[in-house]
């Protein structure tokens, strides 16, 4: 089993047990547009690229960012084609890209993965990526909702 793969299923037995049993497909991809993406494909499942770049990075990088598209993932699962087409309207509405990108960083650090996930976005930031509004929570909102979180 791949190092990605086996990381997914690690995260999913922790903290995502309603995607047990569902078909996510996990595999690094060159890209110059996004560190992660997931999508979801009528005859093969799931998928979550992961950026070759992050190859390179340390576990907890990766296991936060994947955290973050499995948020994503069961969010659309239980919410299904209405949420797909929301997603395609994403694209037109920037206030609702905002919403959804910070409602799954909450999701994925009330399921315990907000040290990882700050970790992401630290690590994002130097290697120099600008972080927008619509991007989601900021590294320190993240850092204020952890117990342990530095306070501002
Ligand atoms: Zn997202």
């Amino acid at each position: 089993m791949s190092y990605l793969k086996s990381t997914l299923d690690t995260i999913i037995r922790k903290s995502f047990y309603e995607l047990i049993g569902e078909e996510i497909h996990i595999d690094y991809k060159e890209s110059k547009k996004y560190s992660l993406c997931h999508g979801y494909m009528p005859k093969s499942g799931w998928y979550i690229n992961v950026n070759e770049e992050l190859s390179k990075a340390p576990p907890a990088v990766v296991e936060g960012g994947i955290a973050h598209e499995l948020a994503h993932i069961v969010t659309e699962k239980q919410y299904g084609r209405a949420l797909t087409k929301l997603g395609k309207l994403e694209n037109i509405s920037r206030k609702h890209k905002t919403v959804n990108e910070r409602n799954t960083d909450v999701t994925v650090i009330l399921r315990g993965y907000g040290p990882q996930l700050q970790s992401y976005f630290e690590y994002m930031e130097k290697q120099g990526s600008r972080h927008r509004k619509q991007d989601g929570l900021s590294v320190r909102e993240v850092a204020t909702l952890l117990p342990s979180g530095k306070k501002p």
